[in-house]
């Protein structure tokens, strides 16, 4: 069995309003494990809706709709659906009395035009609304069963928890979770992760697939079962197998950013950090600052590209490397911190080079220098890019990390 949601409404075809009832309705039938397949968009137009919902009938055994039950003439979902499964609106003086009553509570006079509200294709199953005027409804028909919902999201959440979902579970029998887990990785690339772990991608339960951001991609594990348990007894193995492939180039999961995973482990080492940064504007020490406990960043200084690059770009790159753990030596030293940490670029001048990022790390006793290229483009008078600075920070960050768990030379794969 699987699902589809059709949302109406002009206004969501004209951008004035964000389509948030989808994403819900989405959310809850991955909690119950019914498979979605389709998402459309209509606006209100009764003849568009019609075909839209008899497209959703012919290859979804259910259809979800959300809008277009209000009063007013350009609520055509009742009419759209009477038209698509061939069933004529009938009038329920029973529906006519709910509204009715509803008015009186409030003390609202009710309209003539709240009478259309009444109507609903024959042999409905009237879903009552408590918390709106307007009633929902669920046509079974031979192709399939749509699922009429008011589009205020109040209306539309409360509707679907008590009524919609135990009305699906029961369709469905035998009820099934949907349970994900994502694995976070940095600095690795989306396609050494593929040559890594691409035959655990053509499994059909558990799924595994990669969402690639810039210098970050994130491995998500799909399981579907039968309760949430057996859901997490799939994911575990494979879980296993990825960590074992691609050991710390895993940094986190869930929604864990890398500066909240770094400044949990200088916080937990008891440790301090000074950051000498004049590449990413801030950008390292914004993402250390950003968490919910904050690393101690005991200074924060930003270097002149003149004062940094008119030695280092004479004296080629070993003595760039060497300027740049000086630099976190300095840093370190001159804070009184735990940890220095230099980031600075530079383009060799004259000579048509690329353009070099170095980063070093010195705790008093090592210093520990990384240095990469990045595109030209990337970095233009002297300014790195937005994308060389997020690319940037992020190796930074991965830096101290690897450094404070000790996997500074770990080989992946
Ligand atoms: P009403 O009885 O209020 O007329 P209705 O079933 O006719 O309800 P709509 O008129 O389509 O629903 O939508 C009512 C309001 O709900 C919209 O003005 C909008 O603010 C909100 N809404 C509608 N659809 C969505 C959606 N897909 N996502 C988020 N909000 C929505």
């Amino acid at each position: 069995m699987h699902a589809e949601i059709v949302v109406t409404g002009t206004e969501l075809l004209l951008g004035e309003i964000v389509d948030t009832n989808s994403t819900m309705i989405a959310r809850m039938l991955r909690d119950i494990g019914l498979d979605l397949y389709y998402k459309s968009t209509v606006g209100d137009n009764r003849q568009r809706m019609a075909t839209v919902l008899s497209i959703a009938l012919d290859r979804s055994d259910v259809v979800l709709v959300s809008g277009g039950l209000g009063p007013t003439v350009d609520d055509v979902t009742r009419e759209a659906v009477s038209d698509a499964t061939r069933r004529p609106l009938v009038f329920r003086q029973d529906l006519l009395d709910q509204i009715a009553a509803r008015f009186a509570r409030f003390g609202r006079p009710m309209t003539e035009n709240n009478r259309r509200q009444a109507y609903v294709p024959h042999g409905a199953i009237v879903i009552e609304n408590p918390v709106g005027t307007a009633p929902a409804f669920i046509v079974e028909d031979d192709r399939g069963a749509v699922i009429c919902l008011p589009g205020v999201p109040r209306e539309l959440e409360y509707l679907m928890i008590r009524r919609v979902i135990p009305y699906l579970k029961g369709r469905m029998g035998e009820t099934s979770v949907i349970k994900a887990k994502v694995l976070r990785t940095c600095v690795i690339g989306e396609s050494q992760i593929d040559a890594l772990i691409g035959d655990l991608m053509t499994g059909g339960n558990p799924t595994v697939g990669l969402a690639a951001h810039s210098g970050q991609v994130d491995i998500r594990i799909t399981a579907k079962a039968v309760d949430e348990v057996s859901a997490l007894q799939l994911i575990a193995p494979v879980e296993a197998e990825l960590r074992a492939r691609l050991g710390h180039a895993i940094y986190g999961q869930g929604t864990q950013k890398l500066g909240e995973v770094v400044a949990r482990l200088l916080n937990e080492q008891g440790m301090t950090l000074s950051v000498i940064d004049n590449v990413t504007q801030g950008e390292v020490a914004g993402r250390l600052r950003d968490t919910p406990h904050p690393a101690v960043l005991s200074s924060e200084e930003s270097l002149t590209e003149k004062s940094l690059l008119t030695p280092a770009s004479h004296a080629g790159p070993d003595r760039a490397q060497d300027l740049a753990g000086q630099l976190a030596s300095q840093a370190r030293d001159k804070a009184g911190a735990s940890l220095g940490l230099s980031l600075f670029s530079l383009v060799e001048r004259g000579g048509g080079g690329q353009p070099m990022a170095y980063l070093a790390l010195s705790d008093g006793l090592q210093v520990v220098t990384r240095s990469y290229q990045f595109p030209q483009s990337e970095l233009r008078v002297g300014a790195a890019s937005k994308l060389a600075r997020r690319w940037t920070s992020i190796r930074a960050l991965d830096l101290v990390r690897r450094y404070l768990i000790g996997a500074l030379d770990e080989a992946i794969g």
